[in-house]
């Protein structure tokens, strides 16, 4: 004969449950929630800051705490009004467009005094002009993306540590009270599943990024080749943005982890792509689709929007858009089902419109219409 669990055990181990799906039930109010989350935001933010290992392999020596991984002299100083540009945070439950000063725009503490000096061919000519700087670049935005996602799973862990602690103390509180006695607790579905997935998620694409500096680093190291794929292309578009990040491209096979960048400099902006040797024909394939300057910048709002939150944005380009649409875009920013090659609302409104500008004799072919009608409508 089955035995009856009894009412009181079922309700209790009922809460427990509750709290795996809400976690705000961990607390005891919502004071002691605010001081926990406060608590958390604030190590999150000076952990990052906090000077780690030098990213060049076999340098033992400690990092500086502010390495650039885009350039302040040149790409972010051109962005810049009033000292500031603007870069997407999570901040009071959303995503918000705050204003950061030209020292703090992408900083990560990255390498040591003598390996930041690398960079200093193209960090004095303010132009990334030559296959050699290209290369330069692409190793600084993968080491910057490592360190990011490494610290991001770290703090992911220490989350889980933290909640898996409360929902500990809570259940012997509780066992306590109803006199029941307290073995252990394991939760693995709810929200603690979903941190789980994260963190697995993350560590996955930590060892991808670590496969494109390992097949990078000769480059930089012995000057040869890089075994990576991609393009670099300079465009004569001036994209008021600086963007250096991470683009996890998913096709109906496969997931594919690349970098990118684009970097405002003189004559127009250096738009770059960079991914595993076998990943050339599906890269080749993704720009196959951006032949004419409106798709280019359809791509590189598609980067910003649906897949890094690394990036610069000059104030005015933002205060520009509609409010409606801003709100649109800061929604799409945190919806990660959204991927993809062309993002459908519009930040560069007086780019998309001057690369619209067809000069008098040209008439449009029907498929240039068709272009041109989608572009205008992603400035509703
Ligand atoms: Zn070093």
């Amino acid at each position: 004969m089955r035995r009856k669990i009894p009412r009181k055990i079922e309700r209790l181990s009922d809460r427990l449950f509750e709290m795996a799906e809400d976690p705000s039930l961990l607390f005891n109010d919502n004071s002691e929630r605010s001081q926990a989350l406060f608590k958390m935001i604030k190590s999150k933010a000076d952990g990052w800051r906090k000077p780690g290992r030098c990213m060049y392999r076999g340098c033992p020596n400690l990092s500086i705490a502010n390495s650039h991984s885009i350039q302040r002299t040149g790409p972010i100083s051109q962005l810049l009004e009033k000292g500031h540009v603007l870069t997407p945070k999570f901040w009071n439950g959303g995503m918000q467009l705050k204003s950061v000063g030209a020292s703090d725009a992408s900083t990560f503490p990255g390498f040591c005094t003598r390996h930041e000096a690398i960079f200093l061919p193209f960090e004095r000519t303010s132009s990334i002009s030559t296959d050699e700087h290209v290369e330069l670049q692409t190793f600084r935005t993968i080491c910057r993306e490592i360190r990011r996602k490494s610290y991001d799973v770290q703090q992911l862990e220490e989350l889980l540590a933290y909640f898996n602690d409360r929902l500990e103390s809570k259940a012997k509180e509780q066992t306590a009270a109803q006199k029941v006695e307290f073995k252990s607790i394991t939760v693995q579905g709810g929200v603690f599943g979903k941190i789980q997935e994260m963190i697995d998620a993350g560590k996955k694409t930590v060892d991808d990024l670590e496969k494109l500096y390992d097949l990078h680093f000769d480059a930089i190291d012995n000057k040869v080749r890089t075994r990576l794929s991609g393009f670099c292309i300079q465009s004569n578009l001036h994209f008021p943005v600086a963007l250096s990040g991470l683009i996890q491209h998913r096709t109906s096979t496969a997931n594919h982890t690349w970098i990118a960048g684009v970097i405002p400099q003189a004559g127009g902006s250096l738009i770059f792509l960079a991914g595993q040797p076998n990943d050339q024909h599906i890269i080749n394939q993704y720009m196959n689709d951006v032949k004419i300057s409106v798709q280019l910048i359809g791509l590189v709002e598609a980067w910003m929007v649906l897949h890094t939150d690394h990036w610069f944005l000059k104030p005015s380009v933002w205060q520009a858009i509609p409010a409606h649409r801003q709100d649109q875009i800061l929604t799409d920013i945190l919806d990660v089902s959204k991927s993809g090659l062309s993002y459908e609302w519009s930040i560069f409104d007086d780019l998309r419109r001057a690369a619209m500008v067809v000069p008098a004799p040209v008439l449009l072919g029907p498929k240039e219409e068709e272009i041109f009608t989608i572009q205008r409508a992603k400035m509703n």
